[in-house]
């Protein structure tokens, strides 16, 4: 038997860091063993989900890399389906009507509650034959009364729960519309879903659907309940804590391969190793390693991973990441240096890619002026000896590389008698407008040889100017 899991997410929203969590433990599941990732929207909700979300969703799981094998499916596109198997039921004797106002449903609640009894359907109509002819009615899955169910979850360990605790759950409304669990259960059983693995939030849902695919004849899949994910407060990570959508990630300048790795880690370990390739996961993870408690989030972890992607990935993969980050932020990379060579020389250097355009700029723009504070410190008229006497040097060589560029500032150096600081400096904020950027010499050779002759000018008619200001 072929296996098959799910990500079944309702459209109510952008794809959240717990869904996406979910989806790849599903994902690297179904892949370590053959098996077939489906995506199937929730979108029954119709008040709550919208196209946007849904969009959202498709995104984060493709820029993920989390790629179905079947779908995606919507479960408003599956009525009939759903409406045939709640007459099914009914015709089997394994659902009934119950005709039930609110208010009454209102009243045994509170009478319940007063006695000091757990609020539940108390079955009213479970026997009943008396319908009447034109009252509106709900349909309820008969659970049975007795025993026990027993989920044997792949993370939580097993779990019992008697079926006393259990009402005869509503499967279809009175305007003859499915509810969540029946829905759930009808695709899991139709998609053959052989292993569900879904956020813990739901392993309160999950004896009732076993006892509705029991009672339809299906086959049970094995299910594993991922604990919460936790916000660096410890309470529950929601959009206080910042940025939960997957593509505010994307925007903020990581990397899907950082996300992955950090997301996998969350809640899942194989030793005390920390970085994964997907391929890694593919062949490492499983289940039975995941932790039963909950996971607190940690940005400065994530922050760490990313580097180390950016630093390590291959310049022409992260080049097609950053493309994004520089359409965004209005970056012409068309007269310039090839980017791959500003990452590599750069990658050490930032976090996020949004940080690597930040500081990338002056390899493609030209400036006006020069940062004030690294001027005042590095400009001054001593500096304009050895910034006239490199720039000399620069335009007599050949071969524009970063080993003779080296050379020719050294060379400049010594024949001044002066330090390398008092050369470098003057001539990186000269040449970057600031006082941060990577080794003097691969600065010089990405920002191109008119660049930076241009620039030493800049930088001399700073100082000079300066110099009949005072
Ligand atoms: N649609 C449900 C949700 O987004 C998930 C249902 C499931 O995984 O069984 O919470």
């Amino acid at each position: 038997m072929s296996l098959v899991t799910r990500f079944a997410p309702s459209p109510t929203g952008y794809l959240h860091v717990g869904g996406a969590r979910t989806a790849l433990y599903s994902w690297l599941y179904a892949k370590k063993r053959g098996g077939k990732f489906i995506l199937r929207i929730e979108d029954t909700d119709i008040e709550r989900s919208n196209q946007a979300s849904v969009d959202a969703i498709l995104e984060g799981m493709h820029w993920l890399g989390l790629e179905h094998d079947e779908g995606p499916y919507y479960q408003t596109q599956r009525f009939d389906l759903y409406k045939e198997v709640v007459a099914q039921l009914l015709a089997e004797g394994k659902a009934y009507k119950c005709f039930c106002t609110a208010e009454e449903v209102d009243a045994m609640r509170e009478a319940q509650m007063a006695a000091g009894e757990k609020p539940k359907y108390n079955g009213m109509w479970r026997d009943r034959t008396d319908h009447p002819a034109d009252k509106p009615f709900v349909i309820r899955f008969k659970n049975p009364q007795q025993g026990v169910v027993v989920i044997d979850d792949m993370i939580k360990g097993r779990i019992e729960i008697a079926n006393s605790e259990l009402d005869d759950l509503i499967i279809a409304r009175s305007d003859g519309t499915p509810t969540y669990n029946l829905t759930v259960v009808v695709d899991d059983w139709k998609m053959g879903i052989t292993h569900v693995i879904r956020g813990d939030d739901h392993v309160n849902n999950t004896p009732r659907q076993m006892n509705i695919l029991a009672a339809l004849g299906a086959d049970i899949p094995k299910y594993a309940h991922v604990p919460m994910i936790l916000g660096d407060d410890g309470k529950r990570l929601s959009k206080r804590h910042g940025a939960v959508g997957v593509m505010q990630y994307r925007d903020n300048g990581f990397l899907p391969e950082a996300l992955i790795n950090y997301l996998v880690r969350l809640g899942w370990s194989h030793g005390d190793q920390e970085i994964f390739s997907k391929a890694e996961l593919i062949e490492l993870f499983d289940l039975a390693d995941c932790n039963r408690a909950p996971s607190a989030f940690n940005t400065e972890k994530l922050l760490w991973l990313n580097q180390h992607y950016i630093k390590t990935l291959p310049p022409a993969r992260v080049a097609a990441e950053l493309q994004w980050h520089l359409t965004a932020q209005q970056l012409d990379t068309s007269k310039g240096p090839a980017i791959e060579a500003v990452i590599a020389v750069q990658g050490e250097r930032v976090k996020t890619l949004t940080e690597l355009v930040e500081v990338s700029r002056y390899f493609y723009e030209d400036f006006s002026e020069f940062e004030e504070n690294a001027a005042k410190k590095h400009l001054r008229p001593v500096a304009a000896e050895p910034l006239a006497l490199v720039k000399q040097k620069l335009a007599e060589l050949t071969d524009w590389q970063v080993e003779p560029i080296h050379h020719a500032i050294n060379a400049a150096a010594e024949q001044l008698g002066l330090g390398m600081g008092k050369v470098g400096m003057p001539m990186r904020v000269a040449v970057t407008g600031g006082g941060n950027s990577p080794a003097l010499d691969q600065t010089l050779w990405l920002v191109g040889r008119e660049r930076t002759l241009a620039r030493i000018d800049m930088a001399l008619d700073f100082i000079s100017k300066r110099a009949e200001a005072s």
